[in-house]
């Protein structure tokens, strides 16, 4: 059977339309909700970073500082809402973390509360109001949310409270979550907790209310949430790296299914549903995390990055030169490859760093543009060499194809031999990774083989699911579904292709 390969359009790289409108918003207590006509939701893919300080005099401070070190998770959008102990503040705008916040916006959040949010960026949701943290007021006060994760029955839900009156503001499946609170009944614990049962997905949240913190993860723990510690002030963050930055300790996991409330008392832990079984997320390991960060339970992302890469050698010998990583996230894995086969290592592509979204893209006048203004080939390292090139994963295959291109013609490769630290993408995430549909992933609808052809490297391999298996410490307890479709939390009684189409 043959397949034709129609490689995605080249991404749009225009210039940054909101880069000069920055928006704020002061929440009192009054405010009311504005009406914004959703016609159709789809499904916004949550892909996100999220940070938390209770009990600090510079809370507003470390957020921002915190949001800083979890860039990496979302690049469209942020926010900080902070609370006083009466008010709460809100701050977000479109764009990255140290364009949006100055001195004279961090200084209106004042308070010892704050939660921060970096959204990630994805097709057709880029607007303001998708942004995080989400603030509502409902009948006990003012709640802000801010939401790691993809709910899987966002949509029924929403559905059912849409016919109930509700009035969404946005298309994210967070804002559920608030309407679901403020329709619950009795004290506000009990509305969360209610609330929370209700959702079903992937979901770590940061809840801030006028006097407390309180941190969720849903009960198979798919996304990382950390809880720290600074100048006695508790702090809450996606990934260890951002408690790095500002100076805190790393002092345990919230548990998979923990809603752990921060408050003048200390802290309280409520239990939501208990889980038959945990499914943190691997793709966290290979491409999303920060390499500095340990997470889920205190493991090293670079030390499992460089073990994939030591697996993947003992997997596929190869004939080679030199081991080159396709930087940032191939980074580790070429250096445990190389460790492990004892093929010296090298730096062949530079990353120019400083590539943003605000560049215009020349027309036609030079070609692979979009790659070539983020990396380029040391052409005096590489040329006559046999290269094994080390990347984390292929999505569409178009980034690969160009790379192998490019190491050919720019860098006078003799040889160029793809070796990817993860097994093939085969299913896209309904959990909060921003993977493109079905059949858009190249490995989905294609064999190796094919692959191979199509990127024109001389040969081809992955990391085996086996392998990948014996590297990651209890690995029943994580979620592999985009390498073997084995979706453990779906709709009840709806099937994956179904799944592909909601979510779509
Ligand atoms: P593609 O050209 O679609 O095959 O994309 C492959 C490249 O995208 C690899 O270099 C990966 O490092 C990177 N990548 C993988 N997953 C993601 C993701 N969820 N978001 C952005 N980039 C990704």
């Amino acid at each position: 059977m043959t397949h034709d390969i129609h490689p995605a359009p080249q991404e749009a790289m225009g210039v940054n339309p909101w880069r000069n409108r920055k928006l704020s918003r002061r929440v009192y207590p009054k405010a009311t909700p504005r009406l914004v006509g959703v016609k159709l939701w789809s499904g916004v893919h949550e892909e996100c970073g999220i940070f938390g300080v209770y009990g600090h005099p510079e809370a507003t401070n470390l957020t921002y500082l915190g949001l800083y070190a979890l860039q990496h998770r979302g690049q469209e959008g942020s926010g900080i809402c902070s609370s006083d102990g009466r008010h709460l503040f809100l701050e977000k705008s479109r764009g990255l973390v140290a364009d949006i916040f100055n001195e004279k916006r961090l200084r209106r959040l004042p308070g010892h509360i704050a939660i921060g949010h970096n959204r990630y960026s994805t097709a057709g949701s880029s607007i303001l109001k998708n942004v995080q943290p989400i603030v509502a007021n409902f009948a006990l006060g003012t709640l802000a949310i801010a939401h790691n994760g993809n709910l899987v029955n966002a949509l029924k839900l929403r559905a059912s409270l849409e016919d109930e009156g509700a009035i969404f503001q946005s298309t994210s499946d967070s804002e559920v979550i608030v309407h679901l609170i403020a329709h619950s009944k009795g004290d506000f614990y009990e509305r969360v907790l209610h609330a929370l049962k209700q959702i079903s997905g992937a979901f770590s949240l940061l809840i801030l209310r006028e006097k407390e913190l309180i941190a969720v993860r849903d009960p198979y723990g798919v996304r990382p949430l950390s809880l720290g510690m600074k100048d006695g002030a508790y702090i809450v963050a996606s990934e260890t790296c951002a408690f790095d930055l500002i100076g805190a300790i790393y002092i345990r996991d919230i548990e998979p299914g923990e809603v752990l409330i921060i408050g003048e008392e200390g802290l309280r832990s409520l239990r939501l549903l208990n889980s038959t079984r945990r499914a943190f997320c691997v793709f966290e390991f290979i491409y999303f995390s920060r390499p500095d960060s340990n997470i889920f339970g205190g493991v090293n992302v670079n030390e499992m990055r460089k073990e994939f890469g030591r697996q993947l050698a003992r997997e596929s010998h190869t004939e080679a030169d030199l081991v080159i990583p396709v930087p940032d996230s191939g980074v580790p894995a070429a250096i445990g490859f190389s460790e492990e086969s004892k093929i010296p290592f090298d730096f062949g592509l530079i990353r120019n760093h400083y590539v943003g979204r605000t560049f215009i893209e020349p027309k036609h006048s030079i070609r692979h543009f979009g790659v070539k203004i983020k990396l380029n080939p040391v052409r005096k390292l590489l040329e006559g060499k046999r290269l094994v090139v080390i990347d984390d994963s292929i999505v569409r295959g178009t980034t690969s194809k160009k790379i192998v291109k490019m190491l050919r013609e720019g860098g006078g490769a003799a040889g160029v031999h793809l070796m990817i630290s993860s097994p093939p993408t085969i299913g896209p995430c309904f959990y909060g990774i921003d993977t493109p549909t079905r059949k858009e992933l190249i490995a989905s609808t294609h064999l190796i083989e094919e692959v191979r052809k199509y990127i024109t490297a001389d040969s081809l391999a992955y990391l085996s699911l086996e392998g990948l298996k014996k590297i990651v410490p209890d690995p029943q307890d994580y979620c592999t579904a985009c390498f073997d479709n084995n979706y453990p939390l779906s709709f009840p009684g709806e099937h994956l292709e179904q799944m592909d189409l909601l979510f779509r």
